[in-house]
């Protein structure tokens, strides 16, 4: 007999499986090529790396269609330079899908944020967070001023900023910009409590912004 956590289980996948089955009817209703026009390819404008979050449901959040946003997401959406799954979706979005934007997403009440600025372990976990560690102990004077309330959401905000300026030290952007392409990399929050996505106006668009040494000539 199944136990209740499989019926749960079961329930779950039928539910989204359902789900499907009527979106993919009430979409055919109204545009009868959606899909055929779907499979026939991608040319998105946007590269999204944001938190694995469940609630960044990034083409509800941003209302956009199949198609329009190409999506990397990890726990704290994070960017190692020496990571080979973020790079190749990088890679891969600017060279050869030729996106104009990059947007780099964190979000208020972030776990991955608060497992980083706690002293418990998350296992597996403890060696991802631990960049974020550091980038709180290389800022810790300023965040340590803030109510405790707001430290989360603002390590949040530094990590993105942190990682905007990660992308724009990578060889495949400058290479972009040295072919002339229009390639802007933004920093943006997700407000959980508003549903708002706030621009940190943080924008990099070109390599006066960046030091020299990572110009790529
Ligand atoms: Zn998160």
């Amino acid at each position: 007999m199944a136990s209740t956590d499989s019926q749960d289980s079961d329930s779950t996948i039928e539910r989204i499986l359902d789900n499907n089955r009527e979106w993919v009817a009430e979409v055919t209703a109204q545009h009868p090529d959606f899909f055929t026009n779907l499979a026939k390819g991608q040319s998105p404008n946007l590269l999204w790396i944001g938190c694995s979050d469940s609630r960044m449901a990034v083409d509800v959040l941003t209302n956009t269609q199949p198609g329009e946003v190409f999506i990397h997401r990890n726990i704290a959406n994070r960017i190692p330079s020496e990571d080979v799954n973020v790079n190749s979706v990088i890679n891969y979005a600017v060279k050869h899908l030729k996106v104009g934007h990059v947007v780099v997403a964190g979000h208020t009440g972030c776990g991955g944020i608060k497992a980083a600025l706690s002293n418990d372990s998350a296992g597996l976990l403890d060696h991802w967070l631990q960049p974020i560690k550091d980038l709180y102990v290389v800022n810790k004077r300023e965040i340590e001023a803030l109510p405790e309330a707001e430290r989360v959401d603002r390590l949040s905000e530094l990590n993105v900023i942190r990682g905007v300026r990660t992308v724009a030290k990578l060889p495949v952007v400058h290479e972009a910009w040295n072919e002339g392409r229009d390639l802007q990399i933004h920093g943006w929050m997700l407000q959980l409590h508003t549903g708002l996505l706030k621009d940190l106006n943080i924008t990099i668009s070109g390599e006066g912004q960046i030091d020299d040494i990572y110009v790529v000539k």
